[in-house]
């Protein structure tokens, strides 16, 4: 993989200076951080948006036991919002039973260093390694880049990367050039996924994309 620190950087200054702090991960308690990172799994943040609105309202983010509780066909109409809702539905239950094994809620399991609290996660049913790392980052506050399809594209578009390169070496490139704290990190990832929704789509709209040092960038173009 190519492109130094410094250019990096420069990607990062740029989108914030475009597009603003992201105020990431959009949700209003620990829980809800966690049930959205299952929700949003394969589907647009807005839908997974709506579905942890409805478990709030439902009080089923108060109380994983409360959640785990809860009869399959309550569970799906509350996030059917999200899609595929009978796998999200036993992926949140995973989750719910692993939090209550591991001492009933979010504080006793973050007490874990950030390696052993990844391998936990990874052990969740249904929880991969952008699932893990966005609770990592966003809930348990412990600098990690999260890679997503939305990394990969922006980034082999720039020249960086190959498209099919693997998450654990993306990850660990973007760490050894970008340093920071968990704020920083999921500014960055956030900042990303903004650019991938406005200009670097499936069919990029370069017109007006603020990174002017992509060679595909019409400016770039003769
Ligand atoms: S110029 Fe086009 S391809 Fe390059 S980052 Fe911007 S939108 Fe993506």
């Amino acid at each position: 993989m190519e492109a130094s620190a410094l250019a990096l950087h420069r990607l990062f200054d740029t989108l914030l200076t475009a597009y603003g702090p992201r105020h990431w991960w959009p949700a209003p308690t620990v829980p809800a951080m966690m049930a959205g990172a299952i929700l949003v799994q394969n589907t647009a943040w807005s839908g997974a948006s709506q579905a942890v609105e409805r478990l709030l309202a439902a009080g089923l983010l108060d109380s994983w036991p409360q959640l785990l509780a809860t009869p399959e066909e309550t569970l799906w109409a509350l996030i059917r919002p999200a899609g595929f809702f009978r796998v999200k539905g036993e992926r949140l239950k995973a989750l719910a039973r692993f939090l209550i094994d591991s001492g009933g809620d979010h504080d006793a399991l973050f007490r874990l260093e950030t390696p052993a609290l990844r391998a936990a996660l990874l052990g969740v049913h249904g929880v991969g390694k952008e699932t893990a790392d966005s609770i990592l980052c966003y809930a348990a506050d412990r600098p990690i880049f999260v890679v997503d399809a939305y990394t990969k594209r922006i980034f082999s578009r720039l020249g960086w990367c190959d498209d099919a390169v693997e998450y654990d070496a993306l990850q660990r490139w973007v760490m050894d050039r970008f340093s920071g704290d968990a704020q920083r990190y999921g500014e960055l990832h956030a900042l990303l996924v903004e650019h991938a929704k406005l200009h670097c789509r499936t069919r990029p709209r370069c017109d007006g994309c603020p990174l002017l040092f992509c060679l595909r960038h019409p400016r770039m173009i003769p």
